[in-house]
């Protein structure tokens, strides 16, 4: 007996990482659910291996900047399952580089991934939560939503507004009384392959990567060498210790949260 028997949920950027694991610890409270990225090859080998260990899920292609891509995802699982209980707005992208140097199209870009697509996500799930008076949306935050980040300015600037938007969307789904609840979720430094994703790379001189030593090559910056400096603990997080946080938030365990902020980063920010 799973603690999220029954319900039906959404992770994007579900593919890789925060997401993938978040999408295996939902499968294992017993939810239904539909994984989304723009990786498709590592999306249908991740649904392959829950469906191979006795879970229910689906992938499917989705680009979280496209309204049209969010009414095709909503609307497919609205027919599919006729409810949508649990929605993670995982997918993002970080991109690092001083804001003098950051070009317009670099800015707009992490923006519409990591802000327009929780917005769009918001948009179309709670329509849907709202047939059945009950829903948990967990929007993916940072610990540079909390605090700044010199060296990621525009990618703390877009966590930041993630999580102004989770509170003001939360308050106005309080208003309705119709049990939807929206929380932000902000990892610290947290071992995946986002770190080594960084367009721009990482200038290890600089600000919030200072004292960090780059492997040979481009981007090649370990996330367990920027844990070891800035984690209190001394250690990244795994992907497993999020998901963990957003099993919480998904569940009737947290029914009286929302528009909080779960911090979940070893000490980083306390
Ligand atoms: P990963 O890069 O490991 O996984 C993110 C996934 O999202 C990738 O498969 C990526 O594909 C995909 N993605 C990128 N752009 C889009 C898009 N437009 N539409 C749909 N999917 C897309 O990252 P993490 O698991 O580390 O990060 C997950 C979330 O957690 C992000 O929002 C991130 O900002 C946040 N976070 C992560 C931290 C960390 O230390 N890892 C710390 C704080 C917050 P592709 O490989 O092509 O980019």
């Amino acid at each position: 007996m799973g603690k999220l028997d029954g319900k039906v949920a959404l992770v994007t950027g579900a593919a890789a990482g925060i997401g993938l694991a978040a999408a295996q610890a939902l499968v294992g409270e017993g939810a239904i659910v539909y994984l989304t990225d723009i990786e498709d090859e590592r999306g249908a080998q991740a649904v392959a291996a829950i469906t191979a260990g006795g879970g229910t899920a689906f992938y499917s292609s989705q680009d979280v900047r496209e309204e049209a891509g969010w009414e095709d995802i909503i609307g497919r699982i609205k027919k599919d399952q006729g409810r949508l209980d649990i929605l993670v707005n995982n997918a993002g992208i970080a991109i690092a580089g001083s804001i003098t140097e950051m070009p317009l199209e670099a800015w707009q870009r992490q923006n519409a991934i990591n802000i327009d697509g929780v917005f769009l996500g918001m948009k179309h799930a709670i329509p849907v939560m709202d047939l059945h008076e009950s829903g948990s949306i967990i929007n993916i935050s940072s610990v540079a939503g909390l605090k700044g980040a010199p060296g990621l300015a525009g990618y703390s600037g877009s966590k930041g507004a993630v999580k102004l938007l989770t509170q003001s969307v939360a308050g106005e789904c309080a208003a309705d009384h119709k049990g939807v609840r929206v929380n932000s979720v902000h990892p610290g430094i947290i071992d995946t392959e986002i770190w080594s994703k960084m367009p721009n790379g990482i200038d290890p001189t600089e600000g919030l990567l200072a004292n960090i030593t780059p492997q040979d090559g481009a981007n090649t910056v370990n996330p367990q060498d920027i844990g070891a400096v800035m984690a209190p603990v001394g250690y990244a997080g795994m992907p497993q210790d999020i998901a963990n946080g957003i099993v919480f938030l998904a569940s009737d365990d947290s029914r009286y949260m929302t528009g909080s902020a779960l911090v979940i980063d070893g000490g980083l920010t306390a």
